[in-house]
């Protein structure tokens, strides 16, 4: 049967050596003494990824099953902190990074945990992150837009981006908002989603612990673990990646940053060519070259948003 099926598969701790993205890195990996230092990691949240979420019913909040996907969600996060502290005492933080970024009921959320919700916010889904942490982990992701058998695929807006590509890499959101976390020189250690964003993790690197709850059969259909084995498969990444934090190489794009924004439509594009820096390349595509990682991000989120208003 499929990989998935195998529970002992689904947490793929794949070993490598120096990868192509390596050589765009340019930072060392950081040494954690974890005999004295208290940990401290942020947990990035999307929803579409979440164990046994294969539409938008339970992903949009004004959808009728909107209930079970907040709680299916929030579960899936409990796991992943669960597994954390079984590796020893951690500052936790959870960024939600969905729609309005709003969908867990605070009291839900494991107590260890300090929850950043609410948008706009600064880094947007992973909001909080800098270099006081020791590592990131992302939960209920997905696959970039246009990815056969991607659970509900798409590259931070599906109204507006068609493709992001930097430094002549297409990429989704594990790759854009994981070198936000490698520009501070923090690893992204674990992955949560279906199965096609744990490929796209681990060709990003594939030292990254990836856990699979799901497997797509269409963008809006999936072969889906119960929720209770996925948290149990989720907990146990968790520790695993603790215990890989000072091996994983942070994740990160080295300056100057060439970055092109495809948007879905040309008016879009007229709107975003406004801002500064921006070039038109063709009628739906902005390039930006700027030099520094942070400044593009905030160059592509500030595009949604303009995108988003005309
Ligand atoms: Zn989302």
């Amino acid at each position: 049967m499929a990989v998935w099926i195998s529970q002992t598969s689904l947490v793929c701790l794949l070993r490598g050596t120096p990868n192509k993205f390596n050589t765009l890195m340019g930072s060392t990996v950081p040494t954690v003494d974890m005999t004295s230092k208290r940990l401290k990691v942020l947990i990035s949240v999307d929803m579409e990824g979440i164990t046994g979420i294969v539409s938008g019913n339970m992903t949009g909040s004004s959808q009728t099953d909107y209930g079970l996907g907040r709680d299916l969600m929030v579960k899936d996060v409990n796991a992943a902190i669960e597994g954390i502290l079984e590796a020893g005492d951690a500052e936790i933080w959870v960024s939600e990074g969905h729609g309005g970024m709003e969908n867990m009921r605070p009291e839900d959320l494991h107590e260890a945990a300090t929850l950043v919700r609410g948008t706009p916010k600064p880094l947007s889904q992973i909001c909080g992150i800098d270099d006081t942490f020791d590592a990131t982990m992302f939960v209920g992701y997905h696959s970039m837009k246009g990815t056969l058998h991607g659970t509900l695929s798409h590259t931070y807006s599906g109204r507006a981006i068609e493709s992001l590509t930097v430094n002549r890499m297409e990429i989704g959101e594990t790759a854009l908002n994981g070198a936000v976390a490698g520009y501070y020189g923090v690893p992204l250690v674990m992955v949560v989603g279906d199965l096609a964003v744990t490929k796209e993790a681990e060709a990003l690197n594939p030292d990254i612990v990836t856990v699979v709850v799901k497997e797509a059969v269409s963008r809006t259909a999936a072969k889906t673990l119960h929720p209770k084995v996925a948290r149990d498969l989720i907990r146990k990444g968790a520790r695993e990646a603790v215990g890989r934090i000072g091996s994983i190489e942070p994740f990160a794009f080295k300056p100057p940053i060439e970055m092109y924004v495809r948007f879905t439509n040309a008016t879009m594009a007229d709107g975003v060519e406004f801002m500064p820096t921006a070039e038109r390349v063709d009628g739906k595509t902005i390039r930006f070259v700027l030099d520094d990682y942070l400044k593009a991000f905030g160059a592509f989120v500030a595009s949604v948003v303009i995108a988003g208003a005309v």
